[in-house]
């Protein structure tokens, strides 16, 4: 297949790029920067069957030769107003990628009559007054919280899909992704897991926001791309969540990586930093995703944290 991945510059979308070519797929990568970093791609320079644009895929997009399958992945993702990547911080950027985005990669599908791939995302429930979240839950979500413009976005995002699907025909996926981590998110991401990382790396006190009772559920990026690559490869058009139902307190999660990287720091628990809308808890039902794709999450916190970190070390190191 030639398959156009935007956000390709990004943490998921550089793993994505990898996994594709690993299979002999030709790959388009495209990005702006917003969030994410040209050394993510770095190693693939002069790949043959790699070639990337550098786009903002709010505005049109227009892409050389056949396309089989669009993989939309463009969008800043870290909820932390702390982070200058953070989407409250880059709040019209997020609903442009969200929403503009994700038209003018419905429509290169189109042209194409190519397979299409949305990455959507847990935030779709909202604080969710089910649990775990199931496919057919309709989530709880402020539509002017802080958290909305991403949210919302996605909301849009998937009735777009669906509306493509359904009035054109287009041969549509969703997977709905939950807390995800892994080498190549960004030092200063903001999210719990590279924030909590590098505090530990720092020998400084891990900021868990609030009482840290909320919780998450937290997969191993190489689990998410393995899960992510079934249902591109699969005829499904409904929407599959992908995530490790194992779940957590932040708590739990920032005393788990302290014992890891031996951080004698501790742990912060003063000032509550979470928007007004974070959610209180989160855990995938993915009992879909077992029956249609065969997949499960293989990779554990403890050992996920071990194959992380060491990433983040030597980017620390290089500064
Ligand atoms: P990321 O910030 O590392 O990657 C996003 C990439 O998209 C960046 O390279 C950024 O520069 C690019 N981008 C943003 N807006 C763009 C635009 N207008 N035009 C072109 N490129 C643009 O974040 P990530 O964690 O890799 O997230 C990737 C996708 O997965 C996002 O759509 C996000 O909503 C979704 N997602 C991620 C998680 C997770 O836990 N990592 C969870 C749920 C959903
Ligand atoms: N969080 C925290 N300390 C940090 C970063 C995040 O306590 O340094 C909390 C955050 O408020 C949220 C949870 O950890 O309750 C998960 O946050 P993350 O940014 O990883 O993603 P979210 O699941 O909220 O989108």
């Amino acid at each position: 297949m030639r398959v156009l991945i935007t956000g390709a510059a990004g943490f998921l979308g550089s793993h994505l790029c990898d996994r594709l070519l690993k299979d002999d797929h030709q790959v388009i990568g495209m990005d702006n920067f917003i969030t994410g970093s040209p050394e993510n791609m770095a190693h693939l320079a002069g790949n043959p069957n790699f070639l990337f644009i550098r786009h903002d895929v709010a505005n049109f997009i227009f892409v050389p030769g056949r396309i089989d399958a669009v993989l939309h992945f463009a969008s800043p993702a870290s909820p932390n107003p702390m982070s200058p990547f953070g989407y409250t911080n880059l709040p019209i950027q997020t609903m442009k990628a969200g929403a503009l985005g994700t038209h003018n990669t419905l429509g290169v599908a189109r042209a194409h009559n190519a397979r299409y791939l949305l990455a959507s995302t847990s935030e779709i429930y909202g604080d969710p007054l089910e649990h775990p979240q199931k496919e057919t839950y309709w989530g709880h979500v402020d539509p002017i919280g802080m958290r909305s413009v991403y949210d919302e976005a996605k909301r849009f995002a998937e009735a777009l899909t669906m509306a493509y699907h359904r009035y054109h025909g287009l041969n549509t996926s969703i997977v709905r992704i939950f807390n995800t981590y892994g080498p190549r998110m960004r030092l200063d991401d903001g999210r719990a897991v590279p924030n909590f990382i590098l505090q530990a790396l720092n020998k400084e006190p891990l900021t868990v926001y609030g009482d840290g009772q909320q919780t998450r559920s937290f997969c191993y990026v190489d689990d998410l791309i393995e899960g992510i690559y079934r249902l591109l490869m699969s005829d499904e058009h409904m929407p599959v969540n992908i995530g490790n139902p194992t779940e957590i307190t932040i708590l739990e999660l920032a005393k788990i990586i302290n014992e890891i990287l031996q951080n004698v720091g501790g742990i912060q628990i003063k000032e509550d930093l979470r928007l007004g809308d974070d959610p209180q808890r989160r855990r995938p039902d993915i009992t879909r995703a077992k029956e249609l794709l065969n997949w499960s999450p293989e990779i554990d916190l403890r050992q996920g944290i071990e194959l992380t970190y060491p990433y983040f070390k030597s980017k620390l190191n290089a500064l």
